[in-house]
């Protein structure tokens, strides 16, 4: 139980890697947020929650949105009083060949992946920097570090946006008292690679040293050991949850 008494704001909850980080807090004692575009999927989780630990609340919030990150970060402590950690997890990827890939999409990819994280980040860091003391975890991705096998340019140049950002802000706000480190997940099984053809699955579990896909709760214990105090010592670093399928 690491988190008692803590407050986490975990953005895109509602499912997949976001759901398993919020429930891995909520099981170690954390006052959970859970900020999702689905605002239905985000009440369930807050309701799944509740009895495993403390508290959860669901904000709808579109995190590409200022007035949606204000109201964020204003109701986690209306509610709680406090920000401890905030995991920027939501993301989007919009799978395409190069030659469809519009500046809308593009820059979309970038709104979500990699501004709303800035902005997110810089929302909550005036609330920590009065604590003296914060954690960021942000959720880039392995594409970042390959440039991505099955994933686009254009999202793989946003996680690698993200881990540049990771570094950036850990120099910045290191005095303030925050650590900000990002998890590089390689193959995790949700809702994200769902689509992906039974060939490519076969071929990737034969070529990543673990033969498995990561789970949600893989990530997720990356992410509570980073937000944890044995991670005090520990920021602008990129943690790879990959199985072994690429290292440095
Ligand atoms: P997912 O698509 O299952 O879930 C993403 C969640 O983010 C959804 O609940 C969605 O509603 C929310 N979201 C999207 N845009 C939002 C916005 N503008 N405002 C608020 N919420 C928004 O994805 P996932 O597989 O759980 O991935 C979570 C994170 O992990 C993403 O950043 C993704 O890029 C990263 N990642 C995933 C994998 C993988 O293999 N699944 C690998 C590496 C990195």
């Amino acid at each position: 139980m690491r988190f008692i008494e803590q407050v986490v704001i975990v953005t895109g909850a509602a499912r997949g890697i976001g759901a398993a980080i919020a429930t891995r807090f909520a099981t170690e004692g954390a006052s959970v947020v859970i900020a999702d575009l689905d605002g239905a999927g985000a009440e369930a989780m807050a309701r799944r929650l509740t009895p495993a630990g403390g508290s959860a609340l669901a904000v709808a919030a579109n995190i590409t949105e200022a007035p949606d990150r204000e109201r964020l970060v204003e109701t986690t402590i209306r509610a709680f009083g406090r920000i401890d950690v905030l995991v920027n997890n939501a993301g989007i990827m919009q799978r395409m060949a190069l030659q469809d890939v519009t500046y809308e999409v593009w820059h979309r990819t970038m709104q979500v992946n990699l501004d709303a994280a800035f902005f997110c980040s810089q929302a909550v860091l005036s609330v920590m920097r009065e604590r003296g003391k914060g954690r960021i975890v942000n959720i880039s991705s392995m594409s970042a570090r390959t440039g991505g096998q099955a994933s686009p340019p254009h999202y793989a140049t946003s996680k690698a946006g993200l881990v540049g950002m990771t570094k950036a802000l850990a120099r910045t706000v290191g005095e303030w008292g925050v650590t900000v480190n990002a998890v590089t997940p390689g193959i995790i099984d949700t809702d994200m690679i769902a689509d992906w053809p039974p060939e490519w699955r076969e071929r990737w579990l034969a070529e990543i040293p673990l033969h498995r896909f990561g789970t949600a709760d893989d990530v997720a214990a990356a992410v509570a050991f980073l937000a944890s105090d044995d991670a005090s010592y520990i920021t602008g670093t990129t943690l790879d949850v990959n199985g072994g399928y690429f290292m440095i």
